[in-house]
């Protein structure tokens, strides 16, 4: 497994911009930040933008220029937001958050993010082995700087792997049995042409759109016995449905 990678700040204006740039980080699992010659650090406003990600700033190395920030980094990835003529090989967030991950767990990577107003400067950038580009509306295509620190820090913890205990995503939840939803099925049939919604002799494709409509929605057992409650409270309770005091199969 690499090592999480080195967040370096150019030159930063703002103060709030670090304690965003601190709470970005920790959000992701991220603790390395390096600022260079940062225009006001500390800061009031970076603590109270860093919103309880205050033991990054406190832990924050500051430099008088880049190449101090980057001892003892082997892999540097300068974040650009615009193409310069004489560029070198860029990558995406994505495919450079890859490239990070993927970096023998001997080397230290950093991502480096330039100024809020005019970027990175050629000479900057060419400290750097790769650019990396956040692909964005060619219109507004430069994000604000915590965003852009974001961005990077949400890919670079998705091409580690997540969070193990990432939020469940319901894919583990039993779903209906196929005879559970045939039982459905043909309930609705019957209590559609009962209503006359349905016409049996032409039923024209209803109930086929209808399956299609459910078997989307991957129902659970519960949610099929509602639907189920239901239909039979359209019937009144007038029609017993053979199989069972009310046809469930549950
Ligand atoms: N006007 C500046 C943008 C500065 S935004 C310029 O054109 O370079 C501040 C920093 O956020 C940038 O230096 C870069 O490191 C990062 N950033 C903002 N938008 C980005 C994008 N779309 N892709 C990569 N980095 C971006």
């Amino acid at each position: 497994m690499s090592h999480p990678p080195r967040i370096v700040l150019v030159a930063t204006s703002h103060p709030g911009n670090i304690g965003a740039t601190a709470r970005a980080m920790k959000t992701m699992g991220l603790g390395e930040l390096h600022l260079v010659a940062p225009a006001c650090f500390p800061d009031p406003q970076a603590s109270a933008m860093a919103a309880g990600a205050d033991d990054i700033l406190e832990h924050a190395c500051v430099h008088a220029d880049l190449p101090a920030a980057l001892a003892g980094c082997h892999w540097v990835a300068g974040l650009s937001a615009r193409p310069r003529y004489i560029s070198g090989p860029t990558l995406s967030a994505r495919t450079g958050a890859e490239a990070v991950v993927q970096r023998p767990a001997t080397e230290r990577a950093a991502l480096v993010f330039g100024r809020e107003r005019t970027g990175l400067t050629n000479a900057e950038l060419d400290l750097c082995h790769v650019r990396i580009n956040i692909p964005a509306n060619p219109d507004y295509g430069s994000l604000n700087l915590a965003a852009a620190v974001q961005v990077m820090a949400y890919e670079w913890r998705m091409a580690a792997g997540g969070f193990d205990d990432a939020v469940p995503t319901g894919a583990n939840e039993t779903l209906a049995s196929a005879a559970m939803l045939s039982s459905f099925y043909e309930h609705l049939e019957e209590v559609l042409a009962e209503i006359g919604f349905l016409d049996r002799g032409n039923p024209r494709y209803l109930m086929r759109r209808l399956r299609r409509l459910f078997n989307r929605a991957q129902m659970e057992p519960d949610e099929v016995n509602i639907l189920r409650g239901m239909l039979s409270a359209i019937q009144g309770g007038r029609t017993r449905r053979p199989g069972g005091a009310d046809g469930r199969d549950v």
